[in-house]
């Protein structure tokens, strides 16, 4: 049994076994660190992903009879690490973070205590985190610290489906017994993220019912068609019960306008004498702009430029009003710059957790006893990780003014590439407002946005423009090494001259995340895809495309 002890921390806290410790630490701090280089995104080389190289790791895989050394489990894992996408400057395709130092160590001591953050008896650092983060971030939004309640949760997507079933169990409370109901119904906007698509599959409710709204230029949800659908669904005798409000769509950082979604649901069940409709702020992408929600834009402490404080101070308009929703997500691994998964779900009502909360019968292992006093019986997780041990470091760590420089930066970011970009290249659309994120999409001849975007081409001029976006995309990717750009396949939908239905448009992806994305990237940034764009336009000429090899 001695040799099974070497193989976990010391019971009383002695010199040798911490000295051991730190040493795999440090190599594998050290070890990656040698990877790093700041031109390329990857840690050292990648692997050679061939078609059977998952097939190959299959037959490789064996647990080893014996247990291999600590050393060799470090070099393994270092193995692993190799060819790994690292968020350094060149890094520009989505929200991915670079997780913070403070949140690395909050992490750490997440592990090294592991608390259960199901119950503070098994988890005393997480739950009392997880209180303190709550209240905190509720201050900040304005939800009532006193009555509002918040858990971490499995990302943003986790919070999408815990508050559709707080708003299934809210307005049908014997439906924990006797199944859902199947007339309730759902509205998101066209452009919103999957994650409600997912919880209408899993909750029951059914794809069926879950009706798409129509989106604005800005990419905000258009609210006649909102209310249209809804009076809809109420004269078919169907439960308007749900409304999914992004606070930033995933691809575009469109904002819905929750007032006005908000003052629509009162009207409704006013008109109607319906019940009141679950409004969820879908904020995983956009939630940190709250941080702004008290920023003196008069006195401008923090000295932002002025084309950066028009964005900040159109935020904050919108998201002072992310208070109105029944609840919303903070997701930090995207915006806020912490490991996956640091999302925190913030209920405005506590009040609200009663309908999902376990019966002290069901639950005979814990939270039952005279000791303990936060139990969290109501997340759909039992154990539970202690995630908000990370997000509180980081709120330590970065203040709100840290945060603030922090998001700044991405619109100041933003707002030189667009310039550069159109400056640059002449056949290019910005094809969406100034945000953290700028999409846009080049043509083969003449810049057509206007006549696309306003519904003046035919579906197989869209077509082409968009075949040319996806193939010139597949070009960028090959250097991906280099740069790393995103792109999609359904930045927003457009009329055509000759279709039935509205169709997609392709474009590509600027997503500058990490804090080494500076303005001063930003010419390295464009050159790299004016180059590969000659590149694509030359070889495109022939009769079929040329693969850079
Ligand atoms: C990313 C995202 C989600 C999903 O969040 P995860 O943390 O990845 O689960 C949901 N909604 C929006 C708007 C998002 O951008």
């Amino acid at each position: 049994m001695k040799e099974i002890q070497k193989l976990f921390p010391s019971m009383d806290g002695n010199d040798v076994q911490r000295e051991e410790l730190l040493s795999y630490f440090k190599t594998i701090l050290t070890e990656i660190d040698e990877l790093k280089d700041p031109d390329k995104l990857t840690l050292g080389e990648m692997p050679d992903y061939t078609e059977d190289y998952y097939n190959r790791v299959i037959q490789k895989a064996a647990i080893p009879e014996a247990g291999v050394p600590m050393e060799k489990v470090v070099q393994q894992l270092l193995t692993l690490v190799e060819g790994h996408r690292y968020v350094n400057r060149n890094y520009v395709a989505n929200a991915a973070p670079l997780p913070n130092i403070a949140s690395i160590i909050g992490n750490l001591v997440m592990v090294l205590v592991n608390g259960n953050n199901l119950w503070d008896v098994e988890g005393p650092a997480a739950a009392t985190a997880e209180v303190e983060v709550t209240a905190m971030l509720s201050k900040l939004i304005g939800y009532d610290e006193n009555i509002s309640a918040g858990y971490t949760t499995w990302g943003g997507q986790g919070a999408v489906f815990n508050s559709l079933r707080l708003a299934i169990a809210r307005y049908a409370p014997s439906s924990n017994q006797k199944g859902i109901p199947q007339n309730l119904y759902c509205f998101c906007s066209e452009l919103s993220h999957y994650s409600l698509y997912k919880s209408v599959e899993a909750s029951g409710l059914g794809v069926e019912n879950l009706i798409r709204v129509k989106a604005n230029a800005d990419h905000s949800m258009n609210l006649e068609d909102l209310q249209e659908k809804i009076e809809q669904v109420i004269a078919n005798g169907g439960v308007p019960l749900y409304i999914l409000a992004t606070m930033g769509t995933t691809d575009t950082f469109g904002v819905d306008d929750i007032k006005g979604i908000k003052s629509i649901a009162d009207d409704v069940e006013h008109t109607y004498g319906t019940y009141p409709i679950y409004i969820h702020a879908d904020s995983a992408m956009g939630g940190m702009y709250t941080f702004f929600n008290h920023y003196n834009f008069e006195s401008n402490p923090l000295q932002f430029e002025e084309d950066v404080m028009e964005v900040l101070k159109s935020y904050q308009k919108k998201f002072e009003q992310i208070k109105l929703a029944d609840s919303m997500v903070f997701d930090f691994h995207k915006l806020g710059q912490t490991p996956y998964i640091t999302s925190l779900f913030l209920i405005k009502n506590r009040e609200n957790l009663k309908y999902v909360d376990l019966d002290a019968e069901e639950t005979p292992y814990v939270g039952n006893r005279g000791y303990g006093s936060y139990h969290t019986g109501y997340t759909l997780e039992c154990s539970r990780m202690g995630s908000a041990l990370s997000i509180y470091a980081s709120l330590l760590a970065f203040g709100i003014e840290g945060y603030q420089e922090l998001l700044a930066n991405y619109i100041r970011v933003n707002l030189k590439f667009r310039e550069t970009l159109t400056k640059e290249i002449s056949n290019v659309a910005v094809t969406n407002d100034v945000s953290p994120i700028t999409t846009f999409r080049f043509y083969p001849g003449k810049n057509k946005w206007d006549e696309e975007l306003n519904g003046r081409l035919t579906v197989e001029e869209v077509t082409e423009n968009n075949q040319f976006n996806d193939d010139l995309a597949e070009i960028l990717g090959i250097d991906r090494d280099t740069v790393f750009y995103g792109n999609t396949r359904k930045q927003r939908l457009v009329d055509t001259t000759n279709g039935n239905n509205r169709i997609s448009l392709y474009a590509h992806k600027f997503f500058a995340i990490s804090p080494y994305s500076t303005v001063e990237e930003v010419v390295r940034y464009v050159g790299f895809l004016k180059e590969h764009l000659e590149f694509f336009m030359k070889t495109r000429s022939g009769e079929h495309l040329l693969v850079k090899s």
